[in-house]
């Protein structure tokens, strides 16, 4: 049993004056393996205080100590990058291709950091004018269950970039991962008060940091409904955001894709971390006039989505991440019967041999309309629909009928096609013949997807604020 009792404060690993305590579980087995102790409001403020006491002097550094910063943090993300990987596969499921796959994404946010601070001009000079880009203040990092790490990671690299500090709340359900992470920017050495880490309850902790009249900025990942509440706190002392909101994909097979190599495609990015991601493709647009095609293609390629232990390097599909989240993904499966959609593959309980441990089956509904809660709600789990559309206009029509606009995919055999379909998609993100976004685009949402974008100069620049200095 791992016991998590210290929060890190200035600098310090220190005992929250929380007394909460939170039981962590292995979604895997289902078995308590350990408890955190949460941060409460006095905590929160208490980061906050600090934060801002650091402001004062890093908030002045030049540019060459940020950079020393942000690379001494990719090295020491580095060297426990066995470690975070373990504690990702233990407390969350996540399978090992995508530990290994996505993990070094983490050290990688404090090296693109470091190098576009190199590059960056925080003073320019607009007609008479001198702009100076200045670090807009302490800022509030709260992130959800399904990619810990990374967000974290990348979020703090933005503000060190920026010369803000930062007082993180990470996902109760990520204690473990959190606690050698927070290890690791300790073993950095960052200025204390820099950055601030205090694991507690969003109504609790979350609530303070959102509406503390000396936080600048609220960067956000999570649910449109928390998002939601987020942006009403932060109104009263209009705190900038960096919301990261729900997603309901679409990936349009346009009737000249390749089926072979496309649907595939289709099931890895809907099927990723185990059904758990923001941007995955949950809505496959199929053609009416090749849709038993694509069903084939669908049944042929779900081999590759073997659920099991996601220690297993052969596993495709790991457990969802709770007792809560099986539940709830449960029950869109039965919802989805209930609507009239067909099973294609899946459907509800565990898959067989696995009596223990939140697995789902990888479920497929075909026969689904856009109108149904399975096409127009996220699940949050491996529970894809198939929708069928008649020409391109209707699949840009359906791919646009959504609250969400995160990321969407368009799978075709004729570029200016491609291009001309993804350009009247209503989407941060649309990737063409690809699952995977490029790290130097802008990353974020329209609609209810989010406000604010992250990655290179824009995840830079959403720490900044302009002062335009006329003489
Ligand atoms: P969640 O919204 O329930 O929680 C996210 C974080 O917000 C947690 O740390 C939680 O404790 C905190 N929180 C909860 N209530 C709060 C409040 N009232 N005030 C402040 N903070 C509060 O989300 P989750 O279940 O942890 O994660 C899954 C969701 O995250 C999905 O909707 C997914 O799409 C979204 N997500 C979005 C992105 C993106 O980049 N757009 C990436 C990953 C996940």
């Amino acid at each position: 049993m791992r016991k998590i009792d210290q929060i890190y404060l200035d600098g310090q690993f220190v005992t929250p004056h929380g007394t909460e305590l939170f039981p962590l579980y292995n979604p895997s087995t289902e078995e308590r393996i350990g408890e955190v102790r949460l941060a409460d409001e006095t905590d929160a403020r208490a980061a906050v205080a600090a934060a801002k006491r650091a402001f004062v002097s890093f908030s002045k550094t030049t540019k060459q100590e940020r950079i020393a910063i942000l690379n001494r943090l990719s090295a020491s993300f580095t060297a426990r990058l066995d470690d975070l990987k373990a504690a990702m596969v233990e407390e969350y499921g996540a399978v090992r291709g995508i530990v290994d796959g996505l993990l070094p994404l983490a050290p990688g946010m404090f090296d693109a950091a470091a190098k576009l601070v190199e590059s960056y001009e925080f003073t320019k000079t607009r007609g008479t004018t001198t702009v100076v880009m200045e670090p807009l203040g302490v800022a509030a990092v709260i992130t959800p269950w399904n990619l810990n790490i990374v967000f974290v990671a990348q979020k703090v690299a933005n503000a060190i970039a920026a010369g803000t500090t930062v007082v993180v709340k990470p996902s109760e359900l990520s204690a473990i991962q959190t606690q050698i992470m927070t290890e690791a920017f300790d073993a950095a050495d960052v200025p204390a008060g820099v950055v601030n880490i205090v694991t507690g309850r969003g109504d609790v902790v979350g609530n303070v940091l959102t509406s503390h009249p000396d936080v600048a900025k609220v960067s956000f990942i999570g649910s449109t409904a928390v998002g939601q509440q987020i942006m009403r706190n932060a109104a009263d002392t209009f705190k900038r955001l960096t919301l990261e909101l729900g997603g309901k994909g679409p990936t349009i097979l346009l009737d000249d894709a390749d089926l072979s190599s496309a649907v595939p495609a289709a099931l890895a990015s809907g099927f990723l971390n185990n059904g758990q991601t923001c941007f995955a493709g949950t809505r496959i647009l199929a053609p009416q006039s090749r849709l038993d095609e694509v069903h084939e293609a669908i049944e042929s390629a779900m081999s590759a989505f073997k659920v099991g232990d996601p220690q297993d390097p052969t596993t495709g599909v790991g457990p969802v991440v709770s007792q809560q989240q099986f539940d709830r993904v449960q029950s869109y499966i039965r919802l989805g019967q209930e609507e009239g959609a067909r099973l294609l593959s899946g459907g509800e309980g565990r898959p067989e041999g696995l009596d223990k441990g939140w697995f789902v089956k990888p479920t497929i509904f075909t026969g689904v309309t856009n109108q149904m809660r399975i096409a127009r709600e996220e699940i949050f789990g491996p529970v894809l629909v198939v929708i069928p559309f008649e020409d391109d206009d209707e699949a840009i029509s359906i791919a646009n009928d959504t609250p969400y606009g995160l990321q969407a995919h368009v799978f075709s055999g004729d570029p200016e096609r491609a291009q001309r379909v993804a350009r009247q998609v209503e989407a941060g993100t649309v990737l063409i013949n690809r699952i995977f976004s490029d790290p130097e685009a802008p990353f974020g949402g329209t609609k209810q997807s989010g406000i604010g974008r992250e990655h290179s100069v824009y995840g830079l620049e959403a720490n900044l604020e302009p002062r335009a200095i006329t003489s």
